[in-house]
């Protein structure tokens, strides 16, 4: 165990983010220095919280499974190599996750039942960053080849979680990617201010010295055929997101300066790294309104903020949660709360309980309005209220109501893969599709989901591809595709 006494000798404390007056003027990640350096003075106490349950509930909470009560041992023990050898036995990517999780760790800590929980999040970010900078993260090229193949299809935390895995225990693996560089969401849906991209090319250079291959600028059922793809490799994973956004099809849908999170948000990435952008759409001096109130809404935020935008609006249409578990989701639940990320500190109103029933345009067909109504839910569907009905004015308009799966024509046509009834790639307990030698994991199995769950399915598909390769295997395999840990 950590400190016996750790948790009553200490509260919960985090890294201080840089002043909301400077970091909206660049795009760096909002915590000085990066946020493991940040926390290097509190981070051990913060570890000697930890109660080094009997059933440590955090574990549950966890899709990947990751031995917390292990690493906030040893960094109390000052163990840093030891912590980081066990961080990564269950997880490829923790620079990902130590920035961006939700931490279903955290609200399922036991701490938490009448303390603030530890502070599992940043503790992982501490190892691993801690880890880089003493050169403790290498290469782990395969002692030998297996002589089989396999393709992944998309190059977001899926794939790389799956590629690493299979190049590691041997066999030859190409990671095909239709964008311009390789990351998918990691790249070009996250902004910088999040995550600095310089994170995932650093990993990206230990996957390529293992011997993982990236062929960038190819889209796999246009420039490469499915039927060449399966004639070519022994096993093919697909790990192309959920790539389809809602849309928003009311009156005035047709008018300009309306446009989807994800034709937004790529080129505002491109242009914050200095990357020659094509008519970008900018919210500089605009008033902004997005619609949808999760992390894509936010990000749309902090990037409006920083583009300098005259004002920005947030809508959602579900009521605002409360500040605090609510009754009916107790711990160890994942409970829906009010949430402030760093880009709602920032700038912006947020709105909630509102529709929008219409875009109202000016008379060069450009949106100047949104026409609002506040609804309340009854049997679980919103009904306006009665006189509520305004305007907003906004200039440009951001969707941002979440993604309905993986894009059918092309890959997923030509393979002929069942779907399941929402519309994602069907699988089975084992990550297989209905065609043999073809496995699914993340978004275009699940769905719209988390980074975690992405490196979870990674790792648990390669184990399966491994199987069906080899006849056995000794990767890992931390959940399936049907089971759920307690709290997500
Ligand atoms: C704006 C935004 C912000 C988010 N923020 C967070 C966050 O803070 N924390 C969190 O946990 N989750 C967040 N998420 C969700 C998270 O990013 C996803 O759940 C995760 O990236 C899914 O990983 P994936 O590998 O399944 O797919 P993706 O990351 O979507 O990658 C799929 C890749 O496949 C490529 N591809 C698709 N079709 C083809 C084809 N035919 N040929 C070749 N390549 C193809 C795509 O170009 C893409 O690069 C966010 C999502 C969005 C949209
Ligand atoms: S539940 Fe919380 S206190 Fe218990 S082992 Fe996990 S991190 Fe430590």
């Amino acid at each position: 165990m950590a400190d016996p006494r750790g948790f009553l000798k200490h509260g919960r404390e985090g890294a201080e983010r840089r002043p909301v007056e400077e970091r909206v003027h660049d795009w760096n990640e909002v915590y000085p220095d990066g946020v493991g350096r940040a926390l290097l003075p509190i981070i051990s106490p913060q570890a000697g919280r930890c109660m080094d349950c009997g059933i440590p509930f955090c574990h549950q909470g966890c899709p990947l499974g990751n031995l917390i009560p292990e690493w906030n041992d040893l960094v109390w023990r000052d163990d840093w190599a030891g912590a980081i050898e066990r961080l990564h036995a269950t997880n490829n990517f923790p620079e990902f996750t130590g920035r961006l999780c939700p931490a279903p760790c955290e609200t399922s800590c036991v701490l938490g039942i009448n303390q603030d929980p530890v502070t599992i999040k940043n503790v992982e970010v501490s190892i691993i960053d801690r880890a880089w900078e003493s050169n403790l993260v290498r290469p782990q090229p395969p002692e030998w080849l297996s002589g089989r193949t396999v393709a992944v299809v998309g190059s977001g935390p899926a794939g790389l979680a799956a590629a690493q895995q299979l190049t590691r225990a041997g066999h030859t693996v190409v990671v095909f990617e239709r964008a311009d560089q390789v990351g998918g969401l990691l790249r070009y849906g996250i902004p910088e201010f999040k995550m600095e991209k310089k994170h995932l090319d650093r990993r990206l250079d230990q996957m390529r010295r293992e011997g993982t291959v990236f062929r960038t600028g190819v889209e796999v059922g246009r420039d490469l055929t499915a039927e060449s793809l399966r004639d070519r490799f022994d096993a093919v994973v697909l790990a192309m997101g959920s790539t389809v956004p809602r849309d928003l099809q009311t009156e005035g849908r047709e008018l300009d300066g309306l446009h989807q999170a994800m034709d937004f948000l790529p080129q505002a990435n491109r242009a914050a790294l200095g990357h020659p952008v094509l008519d970008q759409v900018s919210a500089e001096g605009l008033d902004v309104v997005i619609i949808g109130g999760g992390d894509t809404g936010a990000d749309c935020l902090g990037t409006s903020t920083r583009q300098g935008a005259a004002s920005i609006t947030q809508l959602e249409i579900m009521p605002e949660p409360p500040g605090s578990r609510p009754a009916g989701q107790p711990w160890p639940t994942y409970p829906m709360t009010f949430k402030v990320s760093s880009a709602h500190e920032e700038a912006g109103d947020r709105v909630f309980g509102v529709n929008t029933k219409a875009f109202l345009g000016d008379e060069d067909g450009r949106v100047r309005a949104l026409l609002l109504v506040d609804v309340e839910f009854k049997d679980g569907r919103p009904q306006e209220i009665e006189g509520t009905e305004r305007e907003l004015p906004a200039q440009l308009v951001l969707f941002a109501m979440g993604f309905t799966g993986p894009e059918k024509p092309g890959l997923v046509e030509s393979l002929e893969v069942e779907l399941d009834e929402r519309g994602n790639v069907a699988r089975d307990d084992t990550y297989a599709s209905s065609v043999p030698g073809v496995f699914v994991a993340g978004d275009a199995g699940r769905g719209q989901s988390l980074i975690v769950w992405a490196i979870a399915e990674g790792r648990a598909a390669a184990a399966a591809v491994d199987t069906h390769l080899t006849g056995s295997t000794t990767l890992p395999a931390p959940i399936k595709p049907t089971e759920r840990p307690l709290t997500v």
